[in-house]
């Protein structure tokens, strides 16, 4: 069980994330939207250890992560490859790391994601969408069960993109894994997640804003953090 609580971060005056909590419960699938600027990727840096809160601790079955890395498979919003890497070597990053490579499986990954033949191409070499499918199998590849995935498929076409949401699916079946999952996207966030948390938004604006249908499948629970919070008390 992940565990994030009270979370507070600000950059200057700008005050981005404000006694943020909830637990993500093991093989969890949890979908994180809110307006851009309204500090989801500021999260996933400090859950990654890459980013250090103002206060706020983070757990994983009671142990305390805070600023620690390692402990997350984290894939960032901008891809992140490594430019003098193949992309070969790029998927495989997450198991040198933890001392296992497995490059069998990563072709077969990178087979399944429409990327054979690639596998000695270099980054640059790559359109958005191909860079943002590897750097989306680095952190499928890697062995922790706690993935988090920052907009992974934003750069992708719809058939692309719908295809991958069902490799994932099945990923976090078959693994067991813990997911904790950006995106601007609330029909994929719907479809994909039991649970939503959103940050900086009051329930009446999201209603308003996005018209959300209650009764959709898999998502069973809305929590609200953030501003949320704020407004309650
Ligand atoms: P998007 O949906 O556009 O990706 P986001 O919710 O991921 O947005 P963040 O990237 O977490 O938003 O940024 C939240 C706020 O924190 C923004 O106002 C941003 O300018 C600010 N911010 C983020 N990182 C830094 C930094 N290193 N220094 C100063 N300000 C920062
Ligand atoms: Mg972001």
């Amino acid at each position: 069980e992940l565990v994030i609580d009270r979370i507070y971060k600000s950059f200057g005056a700008d005050q981005v994330l404000h006694d943020v909590s909830f637990a993500a419960h093991d093989g969890e699938f949890i979908s994180i939207l809110g307006p851009s600027g309204s500090g989801k990727s500021t999260l996933f840096k400090v859950i990654g250890g890459i980013t250090r809160q103002d206060a706020g601790e983070i757990y994983i079955n009671g142990e305390r992560i805070t600023g620690k890395s390692g402990y997350i498979s984290y894939m960032p919003q901008s891809a992140a490859l490594m430019p003098w890497r193949t992309v070969l070597d790029n998927v495989l990053l997450g198991q040198e790391i933890a001392g296992k490579r497995d490059p069998a499986k990563a072709v077969k990954m990178l087979e399944r994601a429409g990327l054979i033949g690639y596998e000695k191409r270099f980054p640059h070499q790559l359109s958005g969408g191909m860079k943002q499918r590897v750097s989306f199998i680095r952190s499928l590849l890697s062995p922790q069960t706690l993935i988090c995935l920052d907009e992974p498929f934003s750069a992708l076409d719809e058939f692309t993109r719908f295809d991958m949401q069902k490799w994932l699916l099945s990923i976090w079946q078959e693994y067991s894994k813990t997911i904790l999952f950006v995106t601007h996207n609330i029909e994929e966030a719907l479809f994909l997640s039991d649970r939503l948390i959103i940050l900086s938004a009051k329930p009446a604006e999201i209603k308003r804003d996005w018209q959300i249908p209650f009764e959709r499948p898999r998502t069973e629970q809305l929590l609200y953090t953030n501003e949320f919070l704020q407004w309650k008390k």
